[in-house]
């Protein structure tokens, strides 16, 4: 009968703890007000020439950029890596201590990672475009803040803009709440396309784990790894 009971209680705690995931309780709860990236515009007709043309100008407004303490505290700026003309631009969050020196995003143990991870579906990086939301290192590898974030962020877009990807890759939250909102939570938004309107690119964008994230939690290689078997699918289909 007591054991009955006890079942019963756990059964229903079980339900209810999936409930609260279900419905993101903590999102609920949270007095954080939502916050839309969806206003801040891009760059617009800001360059001119071609693909390549074009992002050395944007380069050059990033490097103009004045009174930004990333700025000032880096070594080099960060701005991309990768295939200029690749249908897949993956995003992280910023540049970390040896591609601050480098001057190269995902250089370091993440970027092995990645790299690894992009193997296994038969990509490198002649094949994808690799750029990070904000473009210098964060002091302590911490996470940029609102207000750094929001003055990359017409960057970002514009980036987007000029290299127009089929297929964009969100990786962690950061990347997620940045060009997605931050209602958002990685684990919940992860492994699902959506189509979403980026100044004048329209490309299929997945959220999945960041690699550093994947270091620390190796048991969730198994999610990501569904999600880049989900880009490969999608990278085959979008290039016949
Ligand atoms: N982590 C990122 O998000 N970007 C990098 O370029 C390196 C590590």
């Amino acid at each position: 009968m007591l054991y009955k009971m006890k079942r019963n209680l756990n059964q229903k705690l079980i339900n209810l703890i999936e409930y609260y995931n279900l419905i993101n309780i903590n999102l609920l709860l949270s007095k954080k007000p939502i916050k839309r990236t969806d206003s801040i515009k891009t760059l617009g007709n800001a360059f001119s020439g071609t693909k390549a043309e074009k992002l050395k100008q944007l380069k050059q407004e990033i490097k103009a950029v004045k009174n930004c303490d990333l700025k000032k505290n880096a070594t080099n700026m960060v701005f991309a890596d990768g295939n200029i003309n690749s249908k897949i631009m993956i995003i992280g969050e910023g540049p970390g201590a040896n591609e601050d020196a480098e001057g190269k995003p995902f250089v370091g143990r993440a970027g092995k990672l990645l790299d690894k991870m992009l193997t296994a579906i038969n990509l490198d990086r002649t094949k994808v475009y690799i750029s990070n939301v904000v473009n210098y290192r964060p002091p302590e590898n911490r996470k940029p803040t609102e207000i750094e974030i929001e003055r990359y962020l017409p960057f970002l877009k514009s980036h987007i803009e000029i290299i127009k990807p089929k297929i964009l890759v969100l990786l962690g939250s950061t990347a997620l709440n940045t060009l997605i909102g931050n209602e958002e939570v990685i684990s919940k938004a992860r492994g699902k396309w959506i189509q979403k309107e980026i100044g004048n690119a329209k490309p299929w964008i997945i959220a999945s784990f960041h690699p550093a994230f994947l270091m620390r939690q190796p048991e969730q290689k198994k999610l990501a790894w569904i999600d880049l078997k989900m880009i490969r699918e999608k990278y085959k289909i979008l290039n016949t």
